[in-house]
């Protein structure tokens, strides 16, 4: 078998129950026979319906967040044990619009990661600099702090169940993509502290994903990096036209 690729949508804030499982049962069909691995994030309140029309398929089922803490006083929060109740496989954590937007910082990014792990749930850790850090030459060494602090006292045997990916925040919904050979560059550089971290064999088998105005026209050359294993998609990921030629360009 060649390389498999890990193709995953996050829907962010965009659709209702019924445009979800629209979307959901578009993506069943059209994605039946592909051979990567698949992910979508719906919002909270289409989890549900969006994990009955996706049960028994390849396409497995991802939140966009979740609390801190197991259970409690902690109104307007989705807790883990919520998640997997409605069949949840799938955890995003640390995106930059839950970074940049509200507020999230590395430290309780990783007490996320660690509980998500602890529950069985598989993680997509968003890592990425801003447009000022990257003009400051400082993209990499931003990028290896989120990575080592975002998964400070995660073991080796779950970085089986840790996807990294690299969402530079300038390319983020702004229809500018990383060049490939940018891109490249600092997916290569967190392989390394991953091999630093952990050993070679964790770094070779972690799969990274780049994510920032990925679509149809431009994934080719980012797939064709040897060390982007996939995609995490935002707006290319709401159509069923726009997501299924990313998840079948290999
Ligand atoms: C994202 O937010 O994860 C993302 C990559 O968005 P977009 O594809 O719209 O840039």
């Amino acid at each position: 078998m060649g390389r498999q690729y890990y193709i995953a949508a996050n829907w962010k804030m965009n659709m209702l129950k019924g445009e979800s499982v629209e979307l959901a049962q578009g993506l069943v069909k059209a994605l039946k026979d592909g051979k990567n691995k698949y992910m979508i994030a719906p919002s909270f309140t289409s989890l549900d319906a969006v994990a009955q029309v996706i049960k028994g398929s390849n396409i497995l089922l991802g939140a966009q967040n979740m609390c801190t803490e197991e259970k409690g006083a902690y109104t307007g929060e989705v807790s883990v044990h919520m998640l997997k109740d409605l069949g949840v496989q799938v955890v995003i954590l640390g995106h930059s619009e839950r970074r940049h937007i509200y507020g999230e910082d590395n430290e309780m990014i990783n007490k996320k990661v660690k509980l998500a792990l602890a529950e069985g749930l598989e993680v997509d850790l968003c890592i990425g600099e801003t447009l000022e850090e990257r003009e400051a030459g400082k993209a990499d060494a931003v990028c290896e702090e989120q990575t080592r602090k975002g998964l400070a006292g995660v073991s080796k045997a779950d970085m089986a169940k840790v996807t990294l990916a690299y969402e530079p925040v300038w390319a983020i919904g702004t229809g500018k993509t990383a060049t490939p050979e940018d891109a490249q560059a600092v997916h290569a550089a967190v392989r390394k502290v991953i091999a630093d971290m952990y050993d070679q064999a964790t770094a070779d088998a972690v799969i990274i994903q780049y994510g920032g105005s990925m679509k149809p026209a431009n994934c080719q050359e980012l797939l064709n990096q040897k060390d982007i294993d996939g995609g995490l998609i935002g707006g290319a990921g709401l159509k069923v036209e726009t997501f299924e030629p990313i998840c079948k360009t290999y």
